[in-house]
């Protein structure tokens, strides 16, 4: 299966820009963090507690192989694997 991948990447604190073949998206980091699927994230959802305060940022995105982003953000947080598949569903 061939995933789409992004054109461009374009990381700032309070947002993740992404341009998708269709046309470009940008995703809060504030939703980003929420969406995060890693374990401890998602037994924190299934709780029903919310994912962090509204001021948190993007710090870093590293490409994990050519499927995912690795996001890291300012409450320390740096488990989070994006595959472009999440990312581009999050860019609707
Ligand atoms: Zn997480």
């Amino acid at each position: 299966m061939n995933a789409t991948v992004p054109l461009a990447v374009d990381l700032s604190p309070r947002r993740l820009r992404l341009q998708w073949p269709e046309g470009s998206a940008e995703l809060p980091a504030t939703a980003l963090r929420a969406a995060c699927r890693c374990g401890p994230c998602r037994a924190r959802a299934l709780r029903g507690e919310p994912a962090a305060d509204d001021a948190v940022e993007l710090i870093h995105a590293e490409p994990v192989g050519r499927y995912a982003l690795q996001l890291i953000f300012s409450d320390g947080h740096d488990r989070g694997i994006y595959p472009w598949t999440l990312l581009q569903a999050l860019s609707v």
